[in-house]
């Protein structure tokens, strides 16, 4: 990681106080003094400030129920930041993986590790996103079909990843995704001449949403592992 970030994560200074501090000389990596703060360092590197050494503190990692009516964003916007739910320290380095639009509710993972979160929403990995959908018409028949198979959604060139549609009603569906395109639920289910009047995610692999409205929690340990 770069060496401002590295100080960021391992004391309690701003970005530009960090960067202000290595500009100084007063940073030294493995005995040498560094005063770019674009420097690319490693957890290994003895890296001291006045002859300390400095220790980056661990990844933060936690799961939200996210509220209607929120945005998946550090600062607030027309709706309000979900962020205004979570009493954290330095709430701003962590981001969210998956986003959610303002009017969905459910799970959401919150880190600082960009590694981890990158495996949660890259298509590559294959991460299963669980989606409690209903629905303005009752379900075509054909739709678990066709979502099986792949549907062009408007502006796209590529057909989406086969899908998993498990029926509740004719009005509600739990939908399995492995990818995390714009809009992607709305827009399969605009796709096949339906429209997706409330949308809920229940689970991102095996992380299940346990807590409730705007509650949160830490991972636990088991639960990070599962995305490394
Ligand atoms: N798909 C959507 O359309 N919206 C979301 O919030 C998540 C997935």
């Amino acid at each position: 990681m770069r060496l401002d970030k590295f100080v960021c994560k391992s004391t309690d200074l701003t970005k530009n106080e960090a960067i202000q501090l290595i500009n100084a000389g007063e940073l030294r990596v493995n005995g040498d003094v560094i005063v770019n703060e674009a420097t690319q360092v490693h957890e290994n590197n003895k890296i001291t400030i006045n002859g300390e050494r400095l220790k980056p503190r661990s990844f933060r990692y936690i799961l939200m129920h996210k509220p209607a009516g929120t945005i998946c964003s550090n600062i607030d916007e027309v709706y309000p930041s979900l962020f205004n739910y979570i009493d954290v320290e330095k709430a701003s380095e962590l981001h969210i993986a998956g986003r959610l639009d303002a009017d969905t509710t459910g799970l959401v993972l919150i880190t600082d590790d960009g590694r981890w979160s990158f495996n949660i929403t890259t298509p590559t990995r294959q991460c299963e996103k669980v989606y409690r959908v209903g629905l303005y018409r009752p379900l075509a028949d054909d739709v678990a079909f066709k979502f099986e198979n792949g549907v062009k959604l408007q502006g796209e060139q590529k057909l989406t990843m086969p899908a998993v549609l498990d029926v509740i009603s004719p009005k509600e569906v739990l939908l399995t995704i492995t990818e995390g395109k714009f809009h992607q639920v709305k827009r399969m289910f605009t796709a096949v001449g339906n429209r997706v009047v409330s949308l809920h995610r229940e689970n991102i692999g095996k992380i299940s949403l346990d807590v409730g409205v705007g509650q949160w929690r830490y991972l636990t340990a088991d639960e990070v592992q599962s995305f490394l």
